[in-house]
């Protein structure tokens, strides 16, 4: 017994395993990648995350007495009685605020780590804080709460508890500048040794905590998503930062991933929106949908809008060489993917060429089309990026918009005055004939009119997405 304990408790042992957890975590990475492999992906990290947090546990000294282990088992038990339902609860279109969720107790954990190795190491408690640890502590402790607060906001925003458009003060970059001025110049008063430190550390924690709301408040909501991805990569920095100051070689590598592909995400995405990070980060762009207009209606400026039948669709689109369909976030909503599928069939089964178009932000987070379409059994060589469908879009006869709207808005090539402009788009506008699927005239979620609805040559069949498509899959099996 006592041979086993001081084997799973020897050091190389549990390397051992951190290396295995670390393998996983690339792994379950690499199966992201994908929608048919991202599941796999993801059950394969969180065992090597079940593998790294073993070995934690087993480490001598993490727990002393069976207080300690109780505490941990009672917290692991509240997590788990949290985080199951909630994520087995969630609706697809709520997962970006449920990742800004998760996102900011991650930053949160890692702050009050910093907050427990200073009561934990600092000279005067039981121990010593040597530099080497104490500076990434202070670096976590900083980054940590500004993620968690910053995250908690992102949620607001995105769950509609707080309004959706940029919410600005006066004289707010001052206010920023000096809260990073408080937090960083605690962290150098800490570091140089001086007196009252519980002081410099709530300071820190308080004065970062407070930048992280503000920062993210002038964020409107379209840049929402962004902003969660960027706070993502804050959490993983602040996390391999804790790994430094606790010697934890697991959560070093686990925090660089989460930092680095945080990163490459947000980084993509802002190209994808055709907006810079610091851009993005200054605010004021987007706020949501507004003034929902009557169905069939048009708009003095730019002319009348044609409203059509699911009859005149099932024709059209019967009698077409090639369709390209573009879902976007409505789909979503309306879960119509799976009737889309069926529309598809009965499309093909007549001898129409049928190909998806898939905007990289389509939607309310990154390959929300692609799991949609994947989970309705789409085969994937039907879905096409933007960049290789564009130059279809001239030889196109239909193309059937599904619940989209920003992605398709010829303002973003055409009109240098509108809020999108420079946003690659789907250039649907291109193609013979389009007809789009949504329920009025209301915007999409960067809150702007979109010129294509009012397009001669443009159709519009207002309904829920998944009503109008299953109409229009009947008209068709019918003719
Ligand atoms: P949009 O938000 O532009 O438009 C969605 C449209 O769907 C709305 O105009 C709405 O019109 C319609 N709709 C909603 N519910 C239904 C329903 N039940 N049936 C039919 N139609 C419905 O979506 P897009 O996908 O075109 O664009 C995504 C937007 O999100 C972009 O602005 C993008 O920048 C932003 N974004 C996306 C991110 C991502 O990672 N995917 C990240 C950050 C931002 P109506 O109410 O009239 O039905």
């Amino acid at each position: 017994m006592v041979l086993a304990t001081s084997f799973l408790q020897d050091n190389n042992f549990i390397d051992a395993l951190y290396i295995l957890a670390v393998i996983l975590f690339i792994l379950g990475l690499r199966g992201l990648s994908g929608p048919q492999s991202a599941v796999r992906g993801n059950k394969i990290a969180a065992v090597g995350m079940a593998i790294a947090v073993a070995a934690t546990l087993l480490k001598k000294g993490v727990l002393p007495d069976g207080e300690t282990l109780l505490l941990i088992v009672v917290g692991i038990a509240i997590g788990t009685a949290i985080g199951i339902p909630a994520a087995l609860r969630v609706k697809m279109t709520q997962i970006p605020q449920m990742v800004a969720l998760f996102n900011g107790v991650g930053g949160g954990a890692v702050a009050l780590i910093a907050w427990a190795e200073y009561r934990r190491r600092f000279p005067g408690a039981d121990g010593d804080w040597t530099l080497k640890a104490e500076i990434p502590s202070l670096f976590a402790a900083i980054i940590g709460s500004i993620s968690f607060w910053g995250s908690n906001i992102a949620f607001a925003k995105l769950q509609e508890i707080l309004p959706g458009k940029p919410i600005k003060l006066p004289g707010q970059q001052l206010l920023n500048l000096l809260l990073l001025v408080v937090a960083v110049g605690s962290a150098i008063a800490l570091a140089a040794g001086v007196h009252s430190q519980a002081l410099f550390v709530l300071g820190i924690l308080v004065a970062a905590g407070v930048l992280g709301n503000m920062v993210v408040l002038p964020i409107g909501g379209a840049d929402m998503p962004v902003v969660i991805s960027l706070l993502n990569a804050f959490t993983g920095l602040s996390a391999a930062a804790a790994g430094i100051a606790l010697d934890n070689f697991a959560l070093i590598v686990a925090g660089t991933i989460v930092g680095a592909s945080g990163s490459i995400l947000t980084n993509l995405m802002a190209v994808a929106m055709n907006r810079s990070v610091p851009s993005i980060i200054a605010g004021g762009f987007g706020g949501g949908g507004e003034l929902p207009a009557a169905a069939g209606g048009g708009d003095a400026d730019r002319g009348p809008v044609r409203s059509t039948s699911a009859q005149d669709v099932a024709i059209q689109l019967s009698y077409a060489r090639q369709v390209v369909v573009v879902p976007g976030y409505g789909m979503a909503v309306a879960q119509a993917q799976h009737a889309v599928r069926e529309l598809s069939r009965a499309l093909e089964s007549k001898g129409v060429e049928v190909r998806f178009a898939i905007h990289p932000v389509a939607g309310r987070m990154p390959g929300h089309m692609n799991v949609l379409l994947a989970e309705a059994d789409v085969p994937y060589d039907q879905l096409k990026e933007m960049d290789e469908i564009n130059p279809e879009f001239g030889r196109t006869d239909v193309s059937l918009i599904i619940g989209a709207n920003d992605v398709t808005n010829p303002a973003a090539n055409n009109d240098p005055g509108s809020p999108i402009y420079g946003m690659p788009i789907l250039e649907v506008n291109r193609s013979s004939s389009v007809i789009v699927l949504k329920r009025s005239m209301s915007s999409g979620f960067a809150g702007i009119d979109n010129p294509l609805f009012y397009d001669p040559k443009t159709a519009m069949l207002f309904g829920d997405a998944r009503a109008s498509v299953s109409a229009i899959t009947s008209e068709v099996q019918s003719l």
